[in-house]
């Protein structure tokens, strides 16, 4: 053994607990550090020999640990981006201490069950138990999968299977959708669909959501099966497909109903907001990000389907050492990934640690925090809400746009918060979403004290 290797083997207990130590002030500093810093470019070559791992720390700790954004802190508003509870932090540790694979239960099998508990409570979280799922990297992959079974659903129609015959003897394809996330085009492009089948919908007036008689007259002209991404939590308002209303539609025109519920599926987690996700059940496939609202690490998501066998045609890696799919796939047989980490785990841990009722107070304290931000913004002089605050994400612009990217820069540069830009029906605008676990009301007074400091210029 590499004579450095040997000696962190023999110093091991001692380098988690420095590294424990080591993550304890990073977290304890969470609340104070910059929250987006500037990142000094200083990289070096490979080193050939090994400094072991106390050194390598040090090493981090000098060039990088300064220059990483608090984005698991409570004021860094931008994108949706969750941040990990104790338990889920604890959870991921734990995924790389056991290291598990569970691609196949043929040695990995309580971890395979683990990851199967896990997808089944989350079913019951999101009100999707008809749904069998599995654990992905993210939203992004989770919608890859889920219009990857649609694709094959459509084959199915035409009577043919895209998985062995190619995408080419689909012929043509229709999707649609009101106010897609732009994930849903990269699918579109990854599984040979094509980035432009995506037609567009009209959204009601003065909203996300799709108009479904716009929706109704869409699938009318496209003349067979078609693929409809619904959209349960838009990135910008927060807005909600009448996903009961698409259902309806689906009993008279054929089509695959994907819905991207990647942060607004945790609407079902809420007795007051549920009803914004009624339908959800009914879908075919369904995407939630859980390294959103779930507040556990990245990179974790779930995708749910109720056409498992669909899903087992697109994916399975049969190999003679894994052996066929059965009735119960392996996951495997079910995602883009073959081997991968057990990232139900952290999850599990959350789930378990905190139950339903914990889940809920993250995301009633998150939605209260965005409502009392938009109270803020409503007061505040040149600054204008550009619709409801629906849930946990506000969005706004200012009376004289211009000044947009300048106020940005300047609430980053103050280490205060941060906020991410966008364009909302043509506007230039701003967004806040809160979807972090640790966000008191104390933090959203910071945000706009930050926020209107800059304004003031
Ligand atoms: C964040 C998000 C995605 C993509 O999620 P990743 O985790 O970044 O892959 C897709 N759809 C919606 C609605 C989202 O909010």
């Amino acid at each position: 053994m590499d004579p450095v290797l040997a000696a962190d083997l023999a110093a091991f207990p001692d380098l988690l607990d420095a590294t424990r130590r080591y993550a304890t002030d990073v977290l304890a500093g969470l609340d104070e550090r910059q929250v987006s810093p500037a990142v000094p470019a200083q990289t070096t070559a490979l080193p050939s020999t090994g400094t072991g791992f106390a050194a390598a720390l040090a090493e981090f700790d000098r060039r990088w640990a300064d220059g990483f954004a608090a984005s698991a802190g409570p004021r860094y508003l931008g994108f949706v981006t969750g941040g990990a509870t104790p338990a889920a932090v604890a959870g991921d540790w734990l995924t790389s201490a056991f290291d598990q694979n569970p691609s196949s239960r043929s040695g990995a099998e309580a971890a395979t069950e683990l990851e199967r508990e896990t997808v089944r409570w989350l079913a019951e979280l999101f009100g999707v138990d008809g749904h069998t799922g599995a654990f992905v990297s993210g939203a992004t992959t989770s919608n890859l999968v889920g219009l990857a079974i649609a694709r094959e659903w459509l084959g199915e129609q035409r009577g043919v299977s895209v998985a062995s015959a190619g995408v080419g003897a689909l012929g043509e394809v229709t999707v649609l959708s009101g106010a897609p996330h732009s994930s849903v085009y990269k699918a579109l492009s990854m599984l040979g669909l094509g980035r432009d089948r995506l037609r567009l919908v009209p959204t009601l007036p003065g909203r996300e959501a799709v108009d479904p008689a716009a929706l109704e007259e869409a699938l009318a002209g496209a003349g067979g099966p078609a693929i409809v991404v619904g959209n349960a939590g838009t990135v910008n308002t927060v807005d909600f497909d009448d996903l009961r209303a698409l259902v309806e539609l689906r009993k008279r025109y054929p089509f695959w109903l994907h819905v991207d519920a990647a942060f607004g599926g945790f609407a079902a987690v809420s007795d007051e907001h549920a009803h914004l996700v009624e339908g959800l059940a009914e879908a075919d496939s369904v995407c939630v990000d859980l390294h959103k609202w779930l507040n556990v690490p990245y990179d974790s998501a779930v995708q749910f389907t109720r056409r498992r066998d669909l899903q087992v045609q697109v994916f399975q890696n049969a190999a003679a050492y894994l052996g066929l799919p059965t009735d119960n796939p392996d996951f495997v047989h079910l995602t883009p990934q073959n081997s991968r980490r057990l990232r139900a785990l952290a999850a599990w841990f959350a789930l378990a640690a905190y139950g339903r009722e914990g889940h809920r107070d993250i995301v009633a304290r998150c939605v209260a925090e965005a409502r009392r931000f938009g109270a803020l913004l409503s007061a505040t002089p040149g600054v204008t809400l550009l619709a409801p605050v629906r849930l946990n994400v506000v969005c706004f612009t200012l009376d004289d746009p211009e000044r947009i990217s300048e106020v940005l820069d300047a609430v980053t540069a103050s280490g205060e918060a941060f906020l991410t830009p966008t364009v909302y029906k043509g506007q230039t605008a701003l967004r806040a979403a809160f979807s972090n676990w640790r966000t008191t009301p104390e933090d959203t007074n910071r945000v706009h004290a930050a926020l209107a400091k800059a304004l003031r210029g």
